[in-house]
């Protein structure tokens, strides 16, 4: 895979002899690829990725994958806080008020090209695939509900939930049961802490908990059940049967 790798981000630090973890996708919200250079160039903006793709597939390397790029900013994945120390951060030319609205064919398979190399050299595991809004649900909404994680997911780059059996939705809920979780609110924030999300501040806030099951519902659930605003326990819980069981 060829990258573009004349223009280089000053801003980068060490990773604190932290293993690379995470993939993180971005969207730039920024007018085209020429603009975002400058941007997460920009010694003043303090901001960087690793990668960066533009619209027709273009794949510039603005930070070496062994530096701390920043990219994500505050956030939590897995109890984890320092997402820059343990992830690759890719961000793409694309901007929901632009004329780059689009994700173009080329731009998303260069974007799986580059996370499968980037999957077979650190050991990434599927369900570590995320968006800037899973690690920031409550701040950020890239990379949107027009990212086509139905195409990573067709390509085996991140999970497939398997559908349940009755048998195995009753092992979830007689679990839940004898922890004594009766509200499916209970439920829902349980399960989205196990899977990574951070729910310390949602218990008590309902703004940030809609803040958190929005960000889930336009990741996890098809076009059609966003419309017809279905809840997402049933996705839910089968993510985290699925999750459970691919966890290593
Ligand atoms: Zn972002």
């Amino acid at each position: 895979m060829k990258y573009i790798t004349k223009y280089k981000s000053p801003n980068y630090n060490l990773r604190n002899n932290s293993k690379i973890q995470l993939i993180i996708i971005h969207y730039t919200a920024l007018k085209n690829t020429f603009d975002a250079i400058s941007y997460l160039c920009n010694k003043e903006k303090k901001v960087s990725s690793h990668y960066l793709i533009s619209q027709n597939g273009t794949v510039y390397n603005l930070v070496k994958d062994k530096f701390r790029a920043w990219h994500a900013g505050q956030s939590f994945w897995q109890e984890m806080i320092d997402i820059n120390s343990v992830s690759i951060g890719i961000e793409l030319d694309y901007n929901p008020k632009g004329k780059n609205n689009k994700y173009s064919l080329k731009m998303i398979h260069s974007l799986k090209k580059l996370i499968l190399k980037l999957k077979k050299n650190y050991k990434i595991n599927k369900n570590n695939i995320l968006a800037h809004s899973d690690i920031a649900p409550f701040r950020k909404k890239d990379p949107g509900k027009h990212f086509p994680w139905q195409s990573l997911s067709s390509s085996n780059l991140v999970m497939r939930f398997k559908n349940l059996k009755k048998n195995e939705i009753k092992i979830i809920e007689n679990w839940f049961n004898n922890i004594n979780l009766k509200s499916k609110k209970q439920k829902t924030i349980l399960a989205l802490s196990l899977i990574g999300y951070d729910t310390r501040a949602v218990y008590k806030n309902d703004k940030l908990y809609y803040k958190l099951v929005r960000a889930y519902r336009i990741r996890y659930l098809n076009r059609e059940d966003i419309i017809n605003n279905k809840s997402i326990y049933n996705t839910l819980i089968k993510h985290l049967f699925n999750f459970l069981l691919t966890k290593n």
